[in-house]
């Protein structure tokens, strides 16, 4: 065990088929994490790769399959974990798109908007009521890390429906933050650009280079994220060198927020 902030902690990822919840899930177990529940949604043959990966790093891996738009998997994916008796760490990484260009209104429908508040917003509600009880359990408090997204700190990201659901799941964080407390932590991350299969899913392979080449050109960092990237910031507000943090948004977005102005005047 290579050691670090998650040392015998029983450890709850949604959507760690693929992407940022695989390297959450594998970064915890490298960490030192006693267990790692791994949830997916469709993507079965991924989600076994990643309980791969995680028992190679010395954690067991629980795999359950389950849908976070859906109260009763909620609770499925909980039960899980209540052979250990505790959540020690929470992750919502679970999340969904609809890619849309956001001056087309027309492009995206009321439905598209509850599709993505389901799973993106609701799925992380129902999944901390779910996993209350056990989160409270831990010998110190629980921790709960929702991955919201740049697109809902300054409104950009795949559609406007998107943007909405993360600026909604980060004032879900503080709520809970401050009702949870002090029993459980809530924090969220807000990514920008991951190189995930994500982008792959809606979009054409040459949009995707092109996405890719830009946010390396364009963040100030000169840099495309990948998974690992954004999962050594995430699982911090998960660890215990986290434990005084609550209610805090954090921006792991090589620096895209501050914009593209030239700095001219140094
Ligand atoms: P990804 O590789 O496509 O991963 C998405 C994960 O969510 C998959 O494991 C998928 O499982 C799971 N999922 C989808 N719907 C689900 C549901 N209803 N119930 C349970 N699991 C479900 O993409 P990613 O980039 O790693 O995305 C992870 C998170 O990062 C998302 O919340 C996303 O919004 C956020 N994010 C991504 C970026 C980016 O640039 N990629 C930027 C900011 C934030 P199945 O494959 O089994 O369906």
């Amino acid at each position: 065990m290579a050691g670090g902030g998650f040392e015998d902690f029983v450890v709850v990822v949604t959507g760690a088929s693929t992407g940022l919840g695989r390297a959450i899930a594998v970064e915890t177990a490298r960490q030192g994490a006693e267990a790692v529940v791994v949830n997916y949604a469709r993507s079965a043959a991924e989600a076994e790769e990643t309980a791969r990966l995680v028992e190679a790093e010395g954690a067991k891996a629980v795999l359950v399959q389950g849908d976070v738009a859906s109260d009763v998997d909620c609770k499925k994916i909980a039960a899980a974990a209540q052979t250990f008796g505790r959540i020690d760490a929470l992750f919502n990484n679970a999340g969904i798109t609809r890619f849309a260009n956001h001056a087309d209104m027309d492009a995206v429908s009321a439905q598209d908007f509850l599709d993505l508040y389901a799973v993106n917003v609701v799925g992380a509600f129902q999944m901390v009521r779910a996993c209350r009880a056990l989160l409270e359990a831990a010998p110190q408090p629980g921790a709960v890390v929702n991955t919201a997204s740049i697109a809902g700190v300054t409104g950009i990201g795949s559609s406007v429906p998107y943007a909405a659901s993360k600026g909604a799941l980060t004032t879900m964080t503080l709520s809970l933050a401050r009702a949870l407390a002090p029993r459980i932590r809530v924090n969220a991350v807000c990514p920008g650009f991951i190189d995930t299969p994500w982008f792959g899913k809606g979009l054409p392979e040459a949009a995707v280079d092109r996405i890719r080449a830009n946010a390396a050109a364009g963040t100030p960092l000169k840099v495309a994220s990948t998974p690992e990237d954004i999962a050594a910031a995430t699982v911090f507000l998960a660890s215990r060198a986290s434990r005084h943090v609550t209610g805090e948004t954090l921006l792991v977005d090589a620096g895209s927020h501050l914009g593209y102005a030239a700095l001219v005047a140094r």
